[in-house]
């Protein structure tokens, strides 16, 4: 590990200036790294492969680890833990997509340090970016793939580009877009709201760009709507181990019935795409439909659009469509 210089905070105005370098030409820069888990920073700094000449400890800042039920909706504060929002009463009852979603996350013991900002956060785990001694365009830009055509078997198939192929890692992102989401973002500019769905990037030609997240900027807070906690939703993971195991697919299912009808979906899949993805033409042909496994089959032949397959990781593409099967009928709405 490589030495670094530690500090802790108590106001989010001084972690926001401590996270950004400001050049004399107004221009910002990432300053310091902030920490909180840090299950996954620790890991990828152990192994250089994030070297922060200065580190933040945003542990103690204040009111940020709050989940709390609000007429609005749910807000999940960046720095509750995973295994606290999971088993709160209200998640768990209301928006159980949620509490399921971090459930399939990890392991127990991570889930009682991780905190919910930084799972959005958390750096993809292709075999080459975690390999200091491999090209690669996300660690080191203009240094190629050789996922593309290498040990691809856990990459992407929807969202992929010519430079990357990574698949984004995360569980509980892909709930809460399904959820429709906002993430509460501060910077020294001031507070501002991002969709869920709007946070991760796509990697184009710049893979090293993940998140619109400008230097120094800051997660502080999570906005699930109100209007989804009458939904019935649902998440299912499918991995090649049944505990602290990334997925090969995963789907996150909202579900508005009327009856036995879908009045409105939602659908969202991890384990196949560069960031978490949505799934529109899905939730159209469930949108007036009596649910039934005839019509979770047919719906979800569309989850695939789209995919670009490589060697290895072919399989996905019927296993995403499976995988969104399974989880409609899992809802338990079907007729
Ligand atoms: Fe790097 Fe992305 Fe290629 Fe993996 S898939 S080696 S993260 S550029």
């Amino acid at each position: 590990m490589t030495p670094f210089a530690y500090s802790c905070t108590a106001s989010i105005a001084a972690a926001v200036q401590s996270g950004a370098r400001h050049r004399s030409d107004g221009v910002r820069e990432p300053g310091a790294d902030f920490f909180a888990g840090g299950t996954d920073m620790v890991q990828l700094m152990r192994e250089n492969l994030r070297n922060p000449g200065r580190v933040v400890d945003i542990t103690g800042l204040p009111a940020l680890d709050g989940i709390e039920q609000r007429p609005e909706g749910l807000r999940l504060g960046a720095l509750a833990r995973m295994s606290d929002v999971a088993a709160h009463a209200s998640v768990r009852e209301h928006y159980p997509v949620i509490s399921e979603a971090l459930l399939a996350s990890a392991s127990a013991q991570v889930r009682n340090l991780a905190t919910l900002g930084g799972n959005l956060l958390q750096r993809t785990r292709c075999g080459y970016f975690r390999d200091p001694g491999a090209p690669c365009n996300k660690r080191e830009p203009g240094s190629g793939c050789p996922a593309i055509v290498g040990a691809n078997r856990l990459h992407a198939v929807l969202g992929v580009s010519d430079a990357c192929i990574a698949t984004y890692a995360g569980d509980f992102a892909n709930a809460l877009v399904a959820l429709e989401a906002e993430v509460r973002i501060s910077g020294v500019s001031g507070e501002r709201a991002v969709p869920i769905a709007e946070l991760h990037c796509q990697p184009g030609g710049t893979p090293e760009v993940e998140t619109r997240l400008a230097p120094g900027e800051l997660i502080t807070a999570i906005d699930v709507p109100a209007r989804f906690m009458s939904w019935r939703s649902h998440y299912l993971k499918v991995r090649d181990r049944a505990s602290f195991e990334w997925a090969l697919a995963s789907a996150a299912i909202a579900l508005d019935m009327d009856g036995q009808t879908v009045r409105d979906a939602r659908v969202a899949v991890g384990g196949v795409a560069t960031t978490p993805w949505r799934l529109p033409a899905v939730e159209s042909a469930l949108r007036g439909q009596r649910l039934t496994r005839r019509l979770a089959q047919q719906a979800s032949e569309s989850a695939a659009a789209g995919a670009v397959p490589r060697e290895r990781n072919a399989y996905k593409i019927e296993l995403i469509k499976r995988t969104v099967a399974r989880a409609l009928e899992e809802t338990g709405a079907l007729t």
